[in-house]
């Protein structure tokens, strides 16, 4: 049986979260740990969750159906929900529901896990002296580097101006030679 008919089979061929049926897609949770089988990683959605999921909750009262859900065995289900309705609590009524959802200690773990992304994103960027390097900043290379797909060397003491993050705190994008290009922040020194 492939995942998907064995997802449909669990789920009797509902969202796992809102119990839609149509437009099901296996999702994979995000951070799963390795050990878990493919249908522990894997759960069923809608188009409608997948959307808020992808638009960061664009849509919170969608949510309530977790009243329901939340209630699952299946730990990637468990997961999702208490991820959910952490990121939404500020409207209030999630976080009663959260209260109320008891998870193991493994299954918390996991739902957990997702959070060290937040700090990523939130991780700052360094030059190569561990300056702290912002959107706007003037930076030297400290080094030559050559630019895949460009086909030229940006050299050593090339000032790239008003340069901007990026979601990876270990690239920068700058202007060289009038090309964008991502530029690794431990090369580069804040002028
Ligand atoms: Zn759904």
């Amino acid at each position: 049986m492939n995942l998907e008919s064995a997802l449909g089979e669990r789920s009797e061929s509902k969202c796992e979260l809102c119990s839609a049926t149509d437009t099901l897609q296996v999702y994979e949770v995000p951070q799963s740990p390795e050990s878990a089988s493919d249908q522990d990683k894997n759960i069923l959605l809608c188009a409608t969750c997948l959307d808020n999921i992808y638009t960061e909750n664009s849509d919170p009262n969608h949510w309530r159906c977790l009243n329901e859900s939340m209630w699952t065995p299946v730990p990637g289900v468990q997961v999702m929900a208490w991820r959910i309705l952490n990121s939404i609590k500020e409207q209030g009524w999630p976080q009663d529901l959260l209260e109320m959802l008891y998870l193991e200690d493994d299954v918390k773990a996991w739902a957990e896990a997702d959070s060290s992304e937040d700090e990523a994103d939130v991780e700052p960027t360094l030059d190569s002296n561990g300056a702290i390097l912002n959107a706007g900043d003037t930076v030297t290379l400290i080094k030559d580097l050559v630019v895949k797909g460009a086909n030229f060397t940006a050299k050593r003491g090339t000032v790239v101006k008003n340069i901007s993050l990026t979601d990876n705190p270990r690239h920068i994008e700058g202007r060289v030679n009038s090309t964008r290009i991502v530029l690794v922040s431990a090369f580069l020194k804040k002028a």
